[in-house]
């Protein structure tokens, strides 16, 4: 199947990108490494009349370390993220996640922000970047906002961002040199999205912890409890069976195999931040 016709432009900045999506009144698109949506274009499942191409804005393509975090513009690939594993001090969890994305032809290409507007529940920068305690910053006609990733999807491929807004980075912060993050994800076969997701990360200076759960039916799951309960009482908090009701709770509608599967994930990204 071909896509539905449509109009192709290359802004020359984000202010005409932002200009033409708020044109389209909702007919226009943007349009980043086109991994989500060429597939999407080709089954005609979107039939967007104008196509903005946001690849190559400069600005959106930048790393940035500031003192407190890390700024990835919305278009950083995944692959550019793996290839610079040796930069991200204070946050060693982007690089992991982005190196175990699908084949290095679709990380080559996808984008951190494209990852994010799409919102499929089980892609991984939703789950990362909500453990992280990211924050995704927002531009539109109306100016400039900021919203926590863990806020950002409201369900499946559905988010906070409005017709003509796009997002122009993520701020991740920094964790101390103590920090451990956790991650693990359940795949049928090498690459595939996954099946059962979990990530933790916990900060012994700040006491941050966080446990989430994802490739649920909508956005990942807190798991707060069991990550205050971790945080206080390291591995005899990471029980199967206090994991397995942390997980029940937070995602109810799961069959019974599918919660043991997602517990024992969360279980093994948790294995990942406990001292050996
Ligand atoms: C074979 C295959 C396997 C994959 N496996 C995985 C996997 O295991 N884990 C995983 O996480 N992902 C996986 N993906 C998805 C991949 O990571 C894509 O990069 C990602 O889903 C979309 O990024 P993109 O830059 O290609 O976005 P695009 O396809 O260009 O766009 C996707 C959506 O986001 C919107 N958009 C793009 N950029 C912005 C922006 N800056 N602001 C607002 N809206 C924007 C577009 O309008 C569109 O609606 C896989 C993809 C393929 C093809």
């Amino acid at each position: 199947m071909k896509p539905a016709p449509f109009d192709y432009m290359r802004p020359r900045d984000t202010s005409e990108a932002i200009a033409a999506l708020a044109q389209g009144g909702g007919e226009a698109k943007l349009i980043a490494g086109g991994q989500s949506l060429g597939p999407m274009l080709n089954l005609r499942l979107a039939r967007p009349k104008l196509l903005i191409d946001i690849s190559g804005l400069e600005a959106l393509r930048t790393m940035d370390e500031e003192s407190e975090a890390w700024r990835l513009g919305a278009a950083v690939t995944h692959a550019r993220i793996e290839d610079r594993r040796h930069d991200f001090r204070g946050c060693p969890l982007l690089p992991t996640v982005a190196r175990d994305i699908a084949f290095r032809s679709v990380r080559n290409r996808g984008t951190v922000g494209g990852s994010m507007a799409h919102a499929d529940p089980a892609a991984d920068w939703p789950l990362a970047l909500a453990a992280l305690g990211a924050t995704l910053l927002l531009q539109g006609p109306g100016g400039d906002r900021q919203i926590p990733a863990d806020d950002f999807m409201a369900a499946a491929f559905t988010t906070a961002l409005r017709d003509d807004e796009m997002i122009a980075a993520v701020r991740v912060p920094k964790f101390s040199p103590s920090a451990r993050f956790g991650y693990f994800k359940f795949c049928r076969k090498v690459g595939e999205f996954p099946e059962a997701s979990g990530a933790a990360v916990f900060d012994p200076e700040t006491r941050i912890a966080r446990v989430f759960v994802g490739a649920l039916s909508g956005a990942p799951a807190s798991l707060p409890g069991l990550a205050r309960d971790v945080a206080e009482r390291g591995s005899p908090a990471v029980t199967a069976e206090a994991v397995l009701a942390a997980v029940t709770a937070a995602a109810p509608t799961l069959s019974i195999i599918e919660q043991r599967m997602h517990a024992e994930t969360v279980r093994r990204a948790l294995r990942q931040i406990l001292p050996t």
